[in-house]
């Protein structure tokens, strides 16, 4: 048995009630976007089965043409992840799933976050337990790198929270049972330490959290990028607007070339 806190049966039933009475900000279209929501969910898994008997050579990415799409009658995709991003992001306390940094308020800067990545398990791209919301670093520094074991490859059914020994799981865990941060803030820099107390804890510091705190290090010593990126971050675009898409790019082109710096291998 594990020392950790791992979500109950009860608890998930509970969460999923919650989300089915705030999947859209309109009341009445809240039954059908949550019922269209099961059926993309059915329908990557049937791409799956016919992925694995053969019958087709690859699945298309559905979660893009979900993003991009009409999902029914007056429900389109961006309404569906402006909710979903704005429920589990108050659900979060409006940190970041991995990094516990406060998320902006732009949505863009709130992208989803498909912890087990959708490019290896297209499968769960609809998976309410598969999604949460990241800060662009984490989101983009992650990218789809596989961090579970490869007996959850190829896996029809969700693996269950129990199950993630091997890596932490922020809609199953609690960060705090695994990792511990001190943030310490100077009157040049905010340094984050993180260290893993557990297993899947010591993993998250290796493959994320050092690279990030290594980031927020080289930014916050350069006051002037400092300061440029704050002005950016202040903006609020609409959802799903030209700008919202040009500020994305900025703050990802951004966040992978300070990653470049800090992980010049990659
Ligand atoms: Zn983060």
């Amino acid at each position: 048995m594990a020392d950790y806190y791992v979500i109950d049966a009860g608890a998930m039933a509970a969460a999923l009630e919650k989300y089915k009475s705030k999947c859209h900000k309109t009341i009445k279209h809240r039954s059908r976007a949550f019922i269209a929501l099961a059926r993309l969910n059915r329908n990557a898994l049937r791409r799956f089965d016919d992925l694995q008997s053969g019958v087709i050579a690859e699945t298309p990415d559905l979660w893009k043409d979900f993003s991009n799409g009409k999902i029914g009658k007056s429900i389109t995709g961006t309404e569906i992840k402006s909710a979903f991003r704005a429920f589990i992001a108050s659900e979060q306390g409006n940190l970041c799933c991995y990094c516990q940094r406060w998320l902006l308020n732009n949505g863009n800067a709130k992208p989803i976050e498909h912890i087990l990545p959708r490019e290896s398990f297209k499968h769960y791209s609809f998976n309410f337990w598969n999604l949460a919301v990241a800060c662009v670093d984490c989101n983009g520094l992650k990218s789809a790198d596989v961090w579970v074991e490869r007996d959850k490859l190829n896996v029809r059914e969700y693996p269950a929270p129990s199950s993630f020994t091997e890596m932490y799981h922020p809609r199953f865990h609690r960060f705090n049972d695994h990792v511990r941060f001190v943030r310490v803030q100077t009157n040049e820099h905010n340094i984050t330490l993180y260290r893993g107390i557990t297993n899947q804890g010591r993993k998250l510091c290796h493959d994320l959290l050092q690279d990030i705190a290594a980031k927020e290090v080289l930014i916050n010593g350069n006051p002037g990028m400092k300061a440029s990126l704050a002005t950016i971050n202040q903006f609020e675009p609409e959802e799903g607007s030209g700008l919202e898409k040009a500020l994305l790019e900025l703050q990802e082109a951004f966040s992978a070339a300070a990653m470049k710096l800090v992980r010049p291998k990659d």
